[in-house]
């Protein structure tokens, strides 16, 4: 059944000029691109985004990187587009992504890993709303 997930092109990513070709995979993929834009975040905006891992050691570190440059938020949709979409990034680590995942090809570490997707459809529903309103979703 058709879904809809959220992913962002993240600050390294788009600071290599990497957007493009990160698109033609998602594209490639069978994606369709339901909504996109270009923005920057502010600290306080990037930490209500990634709320849940405020506990997380790597919370500052995070927020700092998130609200260093200019992202594409996106909303995704096809058949299984959360899992799907998870399969298509590759594992956190680099390191550990599988050959031909985006993360395997424009990431450079586990912080400054070249895109997000959500991990559920709860999160999925909550992140659409924080970057999209129902007009933009059509
Ligand atoms: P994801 O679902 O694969 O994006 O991974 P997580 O939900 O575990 O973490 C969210 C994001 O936090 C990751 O995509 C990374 O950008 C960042 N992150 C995770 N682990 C680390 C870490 O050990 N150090 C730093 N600096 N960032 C991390």
């Amino acid at each position: 059944m058709s879904q809809r997930t959220f992913s962002i092109i993240k600050p390294d990513a788009v600071r290599k000029g990497d957007t493009g070709a990160i698109l033609a995979e998602i594209t490639k993929a069978g994606f369709k691109i339901v909504a996109i834009k270009k923005i920057s975040l502010s600290k306080a905006q990037a930490e209500g985004f990634y709320h849940v891992h405020a506990a997380r050691p790597f919370f500052g570190e995070l927020v700092e990187f998130m609200a260093s440059g200019p992202i594409f938020p996106m909303v995704l949709e096809k058949d299984n587009a959360i899992a799907d979409l998870r399969k298509l990034m590759g594992a956190t680590d680099p390191a550990k992504a599988d050959e031909g995942t985006i993360r395997k090809m424009f990431a450079s570490s586990i912080g400054e890993n070249a895109i997000h997707g959500s991990d559920a459809e709860d999160t999925a529903a909550f992140e659409i709303g924080y970057f999209f309103a129902g007009l933009e979703l059509k």
